[in-house]
């Protein structure tokens, strides 16, 4: 079989359904196969022992790499039009966000999520985990208003008018929030509601970004352009 990463609650030797017919399906595992198998905070190399399904397994020996940025790293993406959140979740998954929680703001165009595009993003998140080899899959969250986002120690708002750069701000000692507006873009007084919340304004270049690639470029410019 080549080699595969199974994401397994728990590590309890005993694959969900769902990756047990990826691993015999599209990777015709047999019995004597091996692969990893990760969750939240642990990753292992296992065994295939029983076919199923579901696949049981056993651990051969346990591993834990780095993966993680090292603080908490939050997104808020303005909720978008049709399938754009799927994008910033799979890169923000990527780059290492630990939550993202989408917001509504004035200008987006949908006002709510509902649950089984939320089941689908929490998917992509878990998808994107495996693929990028993390251990810890971002909580994807039900989206909340603007307002409701908790007060912050290190924010940074992506802003069309902002002067300051994120390197000249950033502090990667501290857990970091992260917000990004709609198409529209955000309204003033959001951004002025975002600043009373522990926000910095930040400029991410002379172009127009489009909302899901701003997500992109900020977090990027906070985990990979940092080596993190
Ligand atoms: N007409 C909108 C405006 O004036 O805000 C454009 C919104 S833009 C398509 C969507 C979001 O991406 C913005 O709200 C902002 O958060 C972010 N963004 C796009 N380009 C940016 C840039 N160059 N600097 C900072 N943020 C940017």
């Amino acid at each position: 079989m080549r080699p595969h990463r199974a994401y397994s609650p728990g590590l309890t030797g005993v694959l969900p359904l769902r990756e047990s017919r990826h691993l015999l399906e599209v990777l015709r595992a047999k019995v004597g196969d091996r692969f990893t198998v990760f969750d939240a905070d642990r990753e292992a190399l296992a065994e295939v022992v029983e076919l199923g399904p579901p696949v049981r397994y056993r651990i051969l020996e346990e591993r834990r790499p780095e993966r993680e940025v090292g603080v908490e790293v939050a997104l808020y993406p303005a909720l978008l039009k049709g399938d754009k959140l799927s994008e910033v979740v799979r890169a923000a998954t990527e780059l290492g966000a630990t939550r993202i929680q989408p917001l509504v703001t004035r200008h987006s165009v949908p006002k709510e999520m509902g649950e089984g595009k939320l089941k689908r993003l929490q998917a992509i998140a878990v998808e994107a985990a495996k693929q990028s080899g993390r251990l810890r899959v971002p909580e994807v969250l039900p989206p909340i208003p603007l307002k409701e986002v908790p007060q912050v120690g290190q924010g940074l708002v992506a802003h069309l008018g902002a002067k300051v750069l994120v390197r000249e701000v950033l502090d990667l000692k501290k857990p970091l929030a992260l917000a990004v507006g709609p198409e529209g873009g955000f309204a003033e007084e959001e951004v002025e509601l975002l600043q009373e919340k522990g926000f910095t304004p930040v400029f991410l270049g002379r172009r127009i970004l489009r909302a899901e690639t701003a997500a992109i470029a900020l977090l990027a410019l906070c985990t990979a352009g940092e080596g993190r």
